[in-house]
């Protein structure tokens, strides 16, 4: 039996999925991730965060840059001429823009929501270790808490002996029988800026 020899279905469907991918707009998504991330795990949400099919769709419409925002108003439908965005009055108002690229947005949206990915990260080391986990996931956690497994720093300061550019990593965990300290910096770039993100913070620590 030759076992190379696909299925008629199978084969349609493999088709089928290289013809969306290949799209310029529509496949554009996935062949950046593609590039910078592992396609299983990016899509893990779809079947585990518990969304409603209302909101995967929006978030599914944002990723293939399909929502109206004043870019695409203005590059796309020519309803509109200028593309700026409404906020900073500066770059283009694509999604890119909206989610990761918004000075307006920097120090309010974006930071909340770096705070609490990083924060869901905290509470997940907290009860590995039996530490006590903080009653609120909106509440910021204490600076230190500590038992006889470990001890976890969050928005920590050090002082270092050489100056370094951040030295205020969100997490440190330092496991007392391992003998070994662990630096979590949580970075929410955009998926097309991951790779970049990833050098920055090595780069950068
Ligand atoms: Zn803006």
């Amino acid at each position: 039996m030759n076992c190379s020899v696909k299925k008629p279905e199978e084969e349609e469907e493999e088709e089928e999925e290289t013809t969306w991918r290949d799209k310029p707009l529509h496949g554009m998504y996935y062949r950046q991730i593609e590039e910078v991330a592992g396609i299983k795990k990016t899509y893990q949400w779809l079947n585990k965060a518990g969304l409603t099919d209302s909101t995967e769709a929006l978030i599914m419409a944002a990723q293939e840059q399909a929502l109206s925002t004043r870019a695409i108003e203005a590059n796309i439908y020519h309803s509109r001429s200028d593309p700026r965005c409404r906020l900073c009055k500066e770059a283009p108002e694509s999604v890119q823009h909206v989610v990761a690229g918004c000075k307006m947005l920097a120090s309010s949206a974006y930071m909340e929501r770096h705070n609490q990915v990083a924060v869901i990260v905290y509470r997940n080391i907290c009860t590995q270790y039996g530490l006590e986990v903080p009653k609120s996931q909106w509440d910021i956690p204490p600076k230190v808490v500590e038992n006889g497994k470990a001890k976890i720093l969050w928005d920590f300061s050090f002082q270092t002996d050489k100056q370094l550019l951040a030295n205020k990593p969100d997490i440190v965990v330092m496991d007392k029988e391992q003998k070994r300290a662990v630096v979590i910096d949580v970075a929410i770039p955009a998926d097309a800026n991951i790779r970049k993100k990833k050098h920055e913070k090595i780069a950068h620590p």
